[in-house]
């Protein structure tokens, strides 16, 4: 196993649409082992490929503050969602950012596992909420693309800011 880097806000990968995964090789499987490594480290709880520069649809999730019970999620699509709500967020591709985001309180989820077999789950509460913030990065979106253009103007501001100083 070995620790990505994780691509910060303003990386051109965080707004390109990844590409669907083909085969589940050995290369892939060794992507999704370094990148639960990478979001155990951060200390995160969600990380999509795009997120360590490969633009494929592939992320990993453990909501579990035990890290037992990872979710390596290949190809992942949204079947359906239900009941929105508003919670706060962040991001690791965003350190220092959390904002409120209305996001479906309820969804229902299909995967392929690193075993090659579709799944399909259900997910609800907190960990609905991070599926759909990294699908969303496998489709290019950010956390912050739902904010009021006047907030999200603020935080690039910000970040602006924290480049100039060498901080980001
Ligand atoms: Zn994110």
């Amino acid at each position: 196993m070995a620790k990505l880097i994780i691509k910060k806000y303003g990386n051109p990968v965080l707004r390109k649409k990844a590409e669907a995964v083909i085969e589940i090789n050995d290369g892939i499987k060794k992507l999704a082992s370094d990148m639960l490594e990478t979001m155990y480290s951060a200390p995160g709880i969600g990380l999509a490929a795009p997120q360590v520069g490969i633009s494929l649809r592939l992320c990993v999730i453990d909501v579990d503050p035990n890290k037992k019970s990872p979710v390596v999620a290949i190809n992942p699509e949204i079947i359906s969602g239900e009941n929105k709500i508003t919670a706060e967020e962040g991001c690791l591709s965003l350190p220092g950012f959390y904002e409120n985001v209305k996001r479906f309180e309820k969804i229902a989820v299909s995967y392929t596992d690193l075993n090659d077999e579709k799944q399909k789950i259900t997910a609800q509460g907190f960990f609905a909420k991070v599926v759909q913030h990294e699908i969303d990065h496998l489709d290019a979106k950010l956390f912050i693309d739902y904010l009021p253009d006047w907030k999200r103007k603020s935080i690039e501001k910000k970040i602006k800011r924290k480049k100039k100083a060498g901080d980001w």
